[in-house]
């Protein structure tokens, strides 16, 4: 009987752990916190996004770079897998909008105990408050873990620690540490989808204002860099939600390739309305408020908090009343509709991110295994690997799949 530990009980390490046992392999996974999954507690706002209904190309994308890396894993627990999988615990899901697959019971909680119900029905065993510390290698060849309660041998070794994003969740880096001393290239770290700082200082007034059915596009340079249609958040600090966060990967590398060329994010407050149509829209207001002031005309038209700092960045006057509105300065207020502006200053710190990018470079690891290219015995599963995808439930399956190759192939 193979003896194959797993290093952290995140997704990625549960996935590993259920399949080695299924395998038959003795498994004893470790894991520092004195619980399982706390990361996957808190995804999806604590209704954790398991999976992607989409293709396997439709994943591929959405896992931009190191995506085709992930195929074999892929194939081996496809998205469908998954889902079967959670059925079969006694948890079933849902496709909502964009495909994204929660639990009908729309609760996190409901996920990491079947999990931890399972482990305990198939015999792992779950050791809690033991952080592994290095790894024991001897001569290119796996011999197991030092731990703070001392050393534990393996025949094999899966380190799923996770990135090094939210480390109040356990996801502390460790696993890099242990990737290096195996010899390993990290690739450099840096945030992914993370929230966005901007130069101006009014996005403080709009803290906690969310815009919803809004067109936000990035520019740099005179050029679009990307642009997307949905949610967004605007926080002490500058902006966040699912939009942001998804163009905040293109944003990031801009700023980094480009430091001199500020990026900025174009917000359509009303996208569903052409410039005409919004001149249309504005005339009936106009005439409906004509005995006001401009800066109580907009009441029908935006968020109560967002008025007062979109009227401040008018050209106009507040003060001026509706009816003493001239076409061009319609035209100007449309623009501003059209076009509310924020600058990017940089992303917020690694922490801060809900995926790490960067990591144990996937050149040094075989794809159908998860294993070391230099170490025998040594795989690597989930966020430690130079793995991020967007938002929809693509990093929790790429995890998953991962921690299932890893753990198949250490128990074979
Ligand atoms: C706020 C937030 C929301 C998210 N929402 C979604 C979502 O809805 N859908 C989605 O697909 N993805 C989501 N993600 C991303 C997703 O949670 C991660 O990509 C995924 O959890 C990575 O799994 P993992 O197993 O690699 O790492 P983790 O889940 O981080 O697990 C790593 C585990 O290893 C343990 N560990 C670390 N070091 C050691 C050590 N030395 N010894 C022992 N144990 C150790 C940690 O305590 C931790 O429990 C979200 C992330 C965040 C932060």
């Amino acid at each position: 009987m193979k003896n194959v530990i797993v290093v952290g009980g995140g997704a990625s390490g549960i996935f590993a752990a259920v399949k080695a046992r299924e395998m038959g392999a003795r498994v004893t996974l470790m894991e520092k916190n004195n619980r399982l999954g706390k990361k996957m507690l808190i995804t999806g706002k604590g209704r954790c996004n398991i999976t992607n209904a989409g293709t396997l190309d439709d994943f591929i994308a959405n896992i931009p770079g190191n995506g085709p890396f992930l195929y074999s894993a892929f194939s081996l627990l496809s998205n469908q897998d998954t889902m079967d999988f959670f059925h079969r615990l006694g948890v079933p899901t849902k496709v909502e909008r964009g495909d994204r697959v929660f639990p009908v019971s729309d609760r996190s909680a409901d996920v990491v105990e079947a999990l931890k119900t399972y482990l305990q029905k198939i015999g792992v065993s779950c050791k809690y408050h033991l952080t592994v510390e290095s790894l024991a290698i001897s001569q290119g060849v796996m011999k197991g873990v030092d731990t703070a309660h001392g050393f534990f041998s393996a025949d094999a070794v899966i380190v799923a620690t996770g990135g090094a994003s939210y480390p109040g969740t356990g996801s502390t880096g460790d696993g890099y540490q242990m990737a290096r001393q195996a010899g390993h290239t990290i690739v450099p770290l840096k945030p992914s989808l993370v929230p966005l700082e901007t130069v101006e200082p009014w996005v403080k007034e709009l803290q906690g204002l969310t815009l919803k059915n809004v067109k936000v596009t990035a520019w740099a340079d005179g050029k679009i860099l990307s642009s997307e249609f949905g949610e967004m958040l605007f926080t002490h600090f500058g902006v966040s939600g699912p939009v942001i966060l998804s163009l905040s990967k293109v944003i990031t590398a801009s700023l980094d390739q480009h430091p001199r060329s500020p990026v900025q994010v174009i917000i359509d407050l009303k996208p569903a309305l052409s410039f005409e149509q919004l001149d249309q829209r504005l005339q009936r207001d106009f005439q409906k408020y004509s005995r006001k002031y401009l800066a109580n005309s907009f009441t029908d038209l935006l968020p109560k908090s967002l008025i007062p700092v979109f009227v401040q960045l008018l050209p106009i006057s507040g003060d001026k009343f509706v009816h003493q509105i001239t076409k061009e300065e319609r035209g100007q207020i449309i623009k501003g509709l059209k076009e509310f502006t924020v600058t990017i200053k940089k992303p917020r710190p690694l922490a801060e991110a809900i995926v790490t990018s960067g990591g144990v470079s996937v050149k040094e690891i075989n794809p159908k295994t998860m294993e070391s290219k230099r170490v025998k015995g040594l795989f690597f599963a989930g966020e430690v690997l130079d793995i991020d995808g967007f938002t929809g439930g693509y990093n929790l399956q790429a995890a998953f799949s991962t921690g299932f190759a890893a753990g198949k192939a250490a128990a074979e």
